[in-house]
């Protein structure tokens, strides 16, 4: 036999806070509205804080209307960069692998990141984003589809990787999968795992691939 040993187990990665660091994305918005960075950056803290909703920093800032500014934010931050990946992120892909996993990313992103991510490096077995799928998390519609995309393996043998309990750690679990924490990022920083959820707690993404039967123990 040659090639790649058959697949026995998956590892699912999230984009944002988990591949992509989106400190250029967050620092564009605050260009676009023309407020000091250092404020929006504190104000989408304290919101995830406070309500566990970071668009609720618009409300603090007064711009109720902020998504008219989608559009001008998006074509000023244009595509991904790889100065944007998370340092560790191609190199995780590769050692997922190397340690005979399956590798997806299927996250809550615009549709474009697919290509953008590709041209990046960031080439899985299987990716697809919430702006193609047409459901996106923590709605138990999204797992399923991940598990879909990925031949119907069982949940079991699935861990989806992501840096928000609320979106990403308890609704994998609900659906079966192992719940890894990516402890990365605004969002898993400010947050508590209460109920327990994770299976697995890592701190970078290269702890993850040194070592990802650790989501099984
Ligand atoms: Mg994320």
């Amino acid at each position: 036999m040659s090639g790649r040993p058959r697949l026995r187990r998956w590892v699912c990665l999230d984009v944002g806070e988990v591949l992509v660091d989106e400190t250029r994305l967050w620092s564009t918005w605050a260009a676009t509205l023309d407020v000091p960075r250092l404020t929006f950056l504190a104000l989408l803290g304290g919101a995830i804080e406070r309500w566990g909703d970071h668009t609720r920093a618009f409300d603090l800032l007064g711009v109720p209307g902020w998504r008219d500014t989608e559009p001008e934010v998006k074509r000023a931050f244009g595509a991904l960069r790889a100065d944007d990946l998370y340092v560790d992120a191609r190199s995780a892909l590769v050692g997922l692998r190397e340690a005979g996993m399956g590798v997806a990313v299927v996250a809550n992103q615009p549709a474009d990141r697919h290509a953008e991510l590709l041209a990046l490096g960031i080439q899985p077995d299987v990716m697809a984003m919430s702006g193609a799928l047409g459901v996106a998390k923590p709605d138990p519609g999204f797992f399923a589809r991940i598990l879909s995309l990925l031949g119907n393996p069982p949940p079991g043998e699935v861990a989806y990787v992501g840096d928000r309990i609320d979106n990403d750690v308890v609704p994998s679990r609900a659906a079966g999968m192992r719940a890894v924490w990516l402890r990365r990022g605004p969002w898993s920083l400010l947050a508590e795992d209460t109920g327990g959820a994770a299976h697995l707690v890592v701190t970078s993404l290269a702890e993850l691939a040194a070592d990802p039967d650790a989501a099984w123990r």
